[in-house]
């Protein structure tokens, strides 16, 4: 029988586990705030379990863990890129970055990606698999640890999709806002997806204040095509329906992210019928030139070219930001430093 993985499991099932085992309640309490307030690596830093119960956690549960095997530190911004490396020897990455208001991670949801995006480093090979509840967590865990910084943030924006990966989504969202882990705001947690819809739906009625973020990138569905293959299954108006609905259940503002692409989705025209179909869903538009992936030929829009877009749609009453691009010297696009680790490797 395959191990259980101990660190996804809610407090609750893991008293249940402990009391199965002939262990008392306080024991899972123990063991949970090891896992979940102090980020322990292994079941040998928990000091205050015995050496029989860390050996019977050993036969009975899985203790997943990370390995970095490597850092990049921006030059520019602080931003830290890590690559881990998994349990099962498949590697990922996620992101640290500082701001003003706060320390923010990005998080992977899967490895690799199915999705197809045409821009997109993570999604060449495809998937390899969803990522579990605990491995999500310990990405921010190991990333606290090893920098010793407080974490206020997290975005699930590196690779995979995580709508594509629901259920360990959703459980990943439990653990880390639980008061008796390391109890982050619902608030404080940001889930971008490329628009997979009835998942949308689905998260609408999950009763969460999460915030939502959806990857447009273009202004009508032909476009929208030409870069993302999700939107062969689902039309653009679906997605924004969609997100209405998300709006109306939840009332969280929406983010569209929007990266800029040269003649491809950047004209004034483009503005135009983005402002247009954005009329009245509130949201902000994150606008973003493109990171460049040297396995396709799109490059960015330039400054005053973003900007021109900005203003257009300013013009036009949306709430428009161009985020601000962190890392870029250190791979900063999702799956840059993966796809460099494994080539390098091969
Ligand atoms: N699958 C999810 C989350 C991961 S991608 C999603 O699609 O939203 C996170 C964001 O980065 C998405 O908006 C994605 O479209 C964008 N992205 C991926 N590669 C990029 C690149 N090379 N340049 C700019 N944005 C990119």
């Amino acid at each position: 029988m395959e191990k259980k993985d101990i660190k996804s499991l809610t407090l609750a099932e893991l008293t249940e586990e402990m009391k199965a085992l002939g262990e008392p309640a306080f024991r899972a309490r123990q063991i949970y705030e090891w896992m979940h307030k102090k980020m322990a690596g292994d079941y040998e830093e928990m000091s205050n379990i015995s050496k029989a119960l860390k050996q019977k956690l050993k036969e009975n549960f899985e203790y997943t863990s990370l390995k970095a095997v490597r850092v990049q530190e921006s030059k520019i911004d602080e931003t830290k890129k890590f690559l881990f490396a998994l349990s099962d020897g498949n590697v990922i990455e996620s992101v640290f970055m500082k701001y003003k208001f706060g320390n923010s991670v990005c998080i992977s949801s899967q490895v690799g990606c199915r999705m197809g995006c045409k821009f997109c480093a993570s999604t060449l090979d495809g998937v390899e698999r969803n990522l579990l509840p605990s491995e999500m967590l310990d990405q921010i865990y190991s990333i606290a640890r090893i920098t010793g910084e407080k974490i206020s943030r997290v975005v699930v924006m590196g690779s995979g999709e995580p709508l594509d990966n629901y259920d360990n989504l959703l459980k990943f969202i439990t653990l880390l806002t639980d008061e008796n882990g390391i109890n982050m705001g619902q608030r404080n947690l940001t889930v971008s997806t490329c628009g997979i819809v009835p998942n949308i739906l689905r998260l609408a009625e999950e009763k969460l204040s999460i915030n939502l973020a959806i990857s447009l990138h273009a202004s009508n569905n032909e476009k929208r095509k030409e870069l993302m293959p999700i939107a062969n299954k689902y039309e653009i108006h679906e997605v924004l329906d969609a997100c209405r609905t998300y709006f109306d259940k939840t009332g969280r503002q929406l983010t569209f992210e929007y990266s800029l692409v040269s003649g491809v989705n950047d004209t004034e025209e483009d503005a135009r019928e983005l402002s247009e179909l954005l009329k009245g869903i509130n949201a902000v538009v994150n606008l973003i030139p493109v990171n460049p992936i040297k396995e396709r030929t799109f490059r960015p829009t330039d400054r005053a070219g973003a900007l021109a877009f900005k203003n257009k749609l300013e013009k036009n009453r949306i709430n428009v930001t161009i985020r601000r691009e962190m890392g870029r010297d250190i791979d900063g696009a999702c799956g840059q430093l993966r796809r460099r680790h494994l080539e390098e490797d091969s």
